[in-house]
């Protein structure tokens, strides 16, 4: 278990942020906010894909008021993000947004920033002081010679500074670069100087799948060190992948609660009575949308199969043409094999409403087990233990060798 960095608690909306709250994953809208039914229909669909807050730009007066419309009918809390304009985020505190999000690199002015943050405590909204390793104030730059960790970590304090000018607290704060080492040094230098919750997050990660494992990088291996509230994938994706990615991170962590299938499959290799690939993607398309929090196994031999994935709720595992269902590690039925992927769907469906117990009890599992020996066996007969005939093959080697 990961044991997690103390933070104080704010609330964005109705959902806690920091303390012993969960740690929630953010995305981000990409619709123009102005558009409000194009805005709530994107909105839903991450809202579905585990996201538990979702920023939607501010930029000028159409967005403002859109997110007076869009606010009454989000499923989740809104943030509105600003840069550059402060009256924007005023506007955005008077459509009743739950959150704001500041780049302190882009809005300087004192009165403006204290103008701010003096309404957001009048209504009790909490702000992320967003600090981007891209936008830092110049002086900044000049004064610790380029974007380092410490500059970064600095201006946050600034902006807390200010904050505290005003007597408000209710905020967040990321510190995010596009550098994974840099982030990852940012947010330790920070999170030993603030109690305040952190937004974690690698900036401008790009496509998948270079911008997932540059994404990952970064906010696993913080999370891992107990630092980080709440996280945001920046995907160049459809955000519905950010929030997808985020919920898993999470969930494979074991920081939230599994909400979704965890699907498994082994890489497959000489003894692959399927192709795997396609049949582990078939499968993850059919349990894409699903709600059943079951570990789900897709194994391309029932020679090795059921015993490497004994641990999962439900897998399957090919031979002879057939897939062997298995509950626990107990042989439960064998189907054809254009029909593993259906099958896997119906067994989970049953095990998620009904129980490992009441599945395994409503089939005769004699026959499964008789069934699965009979073409492990016949396997083995096959393909021996040796799967790729490494004898002959060594043998043909030094042949080819000797007459070369
Ligand atoms: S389950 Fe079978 S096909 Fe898959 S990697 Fe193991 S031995 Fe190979």
């Amino acid at each position: 278990m990961v044991e997690r960095r103390h933070t104080r608690q704010i609330h964005v909306g109705k959902v806690a942020v920091g303390g012993s709250a969960p740690i929630t994953v953010q995305s981000m809208t990409t619709t123009k906010t102005s558009d409000v039914e194009g805005t709530l229909q994107q909105i839903y669909a991450l809202a579905a894909a585990g996201c538990d807050i979702v920023r939607c730009t501010c930029n000028e007066i159409e967005a403002a008021e859109g997110l007076a419309q869009i606010v009454p009918r989000s499923p989740i809390p809104i943030v509105a993000d600003i840069h550059h304009q402060y009256k924007m985020a005023l506007a955005a505190l008077e459509a009743g947004v739950h959150g704001l999000r500041l780049n302190p690199g882009n809005i300087r002015k004192p009165e403006h920033i204290k103008a701010v943050a003096a309404e957001a405590k009048d209504r009790n909204v909490s702000i992320r002081i967003g600090v981007n390793g891209g936008s830092l104030d110049p002086s900044l730059y000049e004064k610790y010679g380029g974007l380092t960790a410490a500059a970064m970590v600095e201006s946050a304090l600034r902006e807390i500074a200010y904050f505290d000018e005003v007597g408000f607290d209710l905020i967040k704060i990321s510190v995010k670069a596009s550098n994974v080492p840099l982030m990852v040094d940012a947010y330790r230098e920070l999170s030993k100087v603030t109690d305040a919750p952190l937004h974690l997050g690698v900036t401008e990660a790009g496509p998948p799948p270079a911008g997932l494992l540059k994404a990952t990088a970064g906010i696993a291996t913080l999370l891992l060190e107990g630092i980080g509230d709440t996280i945001r994938y920046s995907l160049t994706a459809d955000p519905v992948e950010e929030a997808r990615a985020g919920r898993q991170l999470l969930e494979a962590l074991g920081l939230r609660e599994r909400k979704n299938v965890d699907l498994i499959a082994c890489p497959s290799c000489g003894r692959a009575e399927i192709d795997v690939i396609d049949v582990a993607r078939r499968a993850q398309e059919a349990f894409a949308d699903k709600l059943i929090p079951l570990q789900v196994a897709v194994m391309g031999c029932v020679v090795n199969g059921p015993g490497e994935a004994r641990e999962a709720d439900i897998g399957i595992a090919a031979g002879n043409k057939r897939g062997h269902l298995f509950v626990k590690g107990r042989n439960v039925a064998v189907v054809p094999e254009s029909e593993m992927v259906e099958a896997l769907v119906e067994w989970a469906t049953y095990i998620n409403e009904h129980g490992v117990e009441a599945a395994i009890a409503r089939v005769d599992t004699t026959i499964a087990e008789r069934e699965a020996l009979k073409d492990r066996s016949a396997l083995l007969d096959e393909q021996g233990d040796d799967v790729n005939h490494s004898h002959d093959r060594i043998v043909n080697i030094r042949k080819n060798i000797a007459n070369s």
